[in-house]
């Protein structure tokens, strides 16, 4: 045994599966855990789906249990902020006054959301989604609320919408494109996503952006949004789903590059030595890819937390997943692997309870997603992970399984 300190930055999945992890592995020094949030390290995915509608309790979203910190013997640190990073000194300091001395330090601060410059965005009863705070006075507003205007083409505004209107308010998306979830689905799949939300009742509002919150009454609270061809959508309460940004300050101002977010190697190791970085705050070089990467995904957090950790302890392993998302919006629930892009053809298989879209560049599978049909996460994952050739006939034929397309496009013809 040594006398080694591991600090962890962060109170999110990537910093909790950092803390737990090291423990697995036999890590038994003194681990410190600081996070600036009042509670332990959560989850976020509820906060627009089962917490955000008050179907499950706030401990439901916790990583970890609280009482996992103390049997693990990781000094938590709650309400406290790191707020300077001495890489010379290797030392942290904190907003209540506490200096840290480290060995190894993960910064896993993630990420926050963007209130965009737009007037009036700062009104009462303009939300954004990133915290379980958020999402209590989102509710809170919900309960008094009847119609609710939410604007952005991005996941969060399309499962805060759903949200709110399986709450039983009468809501509006404003998406910046031809459909909900374009830039990330394409038009083809986006557009089915449209149909959903529509055939829930909503209004989706193509085409179009906020210019401004308006007001209304005497507190000036949010009274609608006036779009950028200057339409009025009257609403009792807005949400801003305009996208999050990493949370760079505390390595930024420490030295280390920040570029999407803090740079680091495919060990998630920065520049400096014995400092890692994991999941939303990581820019970190991916080498199937070939680039640096920054998710913002459940899975990517936890995963980069694990590997992180691992490398603190002095292994050598490298991040290089592919990226897998998930959502659920209405009745409906999807998974995605892969980096759909902009230049691969999209082929769909209707599959009776949804459908399996796969995308191709130059016939390999780049990504794939399906609605609705669990079973098809396993092949269609093999596929992605090994850029199979695939013959889209055959994969679009429901007859012929999921996990025989790639092999068929390459089987020799005869
Ligand atoms: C509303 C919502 C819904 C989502 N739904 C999905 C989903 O359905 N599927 C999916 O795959 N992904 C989803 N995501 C994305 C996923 O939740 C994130 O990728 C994940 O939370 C990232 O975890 P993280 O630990 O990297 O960062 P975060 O969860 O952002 O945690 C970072 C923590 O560090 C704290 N912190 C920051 N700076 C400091 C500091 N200086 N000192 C101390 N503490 C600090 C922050 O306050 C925060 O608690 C969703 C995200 C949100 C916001």
């Amino acid at each position: 045994m040594t006398d080694r300190t591991f600090l962890i930055v962060g109170g999110g999945l990537a910093a909790a599966e950092a803390a737990k992890t090291l423990r697995a592995e036999g890590y038994d020094d003194r681990l410190v855990l600081v996070t600036d949030e009042a509670r332990p390290p959560y989850e976020r995915p509820p906060l627009t789906k089962a917490y955000l509608r008050g179907e499950a309790a706030a401990d439901t979203l916790l990583a970890q249990p609280v009482s996992f910190y103390e049997d693990a013997r990781i000094d938590l640190r709650v309400g406290a902020r790191a707020t300077a990073l001495d890489l010379a000194q290797r030392r942290v300091r904190l907003s209540d006054g506490a200096t840290i001395a480290f060995d190894g330090l993960v910064i896993a601060t993630g990420a926050r959301a963007i209130r965009p410059a737009i007037d009036g965005a700062g009104r009462p009863n303009v939300h954004l989604v990133r915290t379980a705070g958020d999402a209590d006075r989102l509710r809170d507003a919900a309960r008094h609320a009847g119609t609710a205007v939410v604007a952005g083409g991005g996941w969060i505004a399309a499962e805060a919408a759903a949200s709110l209107a399986q709450l039983g308010l009468a809501v509006t998306l404003v998406v910046p494109g031809e459909e909900v979830l374009e830039r990330h689905l394409g038009r083809e799949i986006g557009g089915r996503f449209s149909r959903l939300h529509e055939a829930h009742g909503m209004r989706v509002v193509r085409r179009s952006r906020v210019e401004a919150v308006t007001a209304r009454g005497v507190r000036r609270s949010a009274g609608g949004v006036r779009l950028a061809g200057g339409d009025h959508l009257d609403a009792d309460l807005v949400v801003l789903g305009f996208g999050a940004a990493p949370v760079t300050e505390l390595g930024a101002a420490a030295g280390l590059e920040v570029a999407r977010g803090i740079v680091a190697d495919e060990r998630l190791e920065t520049a400096a030595p014995g400092v890692f970085v994991a999941g939303d705050v990581a820019d970190a070089w991916h080498p199937r890819y070939g680039v640096r990467l920054r998710s913002e995904h459940w899975d990517n957090a936890r995963r980069q937390g694990r590997t992180a950790a691992k490398n603190l302890l002095g292994r050598s392993e490298a991040y290089d997943r592919v990226p897998y998302f998930f959502s659920d919006q209405f009745e409906l629930g999807m998974e995605l692997v892969g980096r759909p892009t902009d230049d691969a053809d999209v082929a769909i298989r209707e599959t009776g309870t949804g459908y399996v879209a796969l995308w191709l560049r130059d016939r390999h599978a780049v990504a794939a997603m399906h609605a609705d049909t669990w079973d098809a996460r396993k092949p269609m994952t093999a596929l992605v992970e090994s850029g199979a050739v695939v013959d889209r006939r055959a994969f679009e034929d429901a007859s012929v399984p999921l996990d025989a397309v790639g092999a068929m496009a390459v089987a020799p013809a005869g």
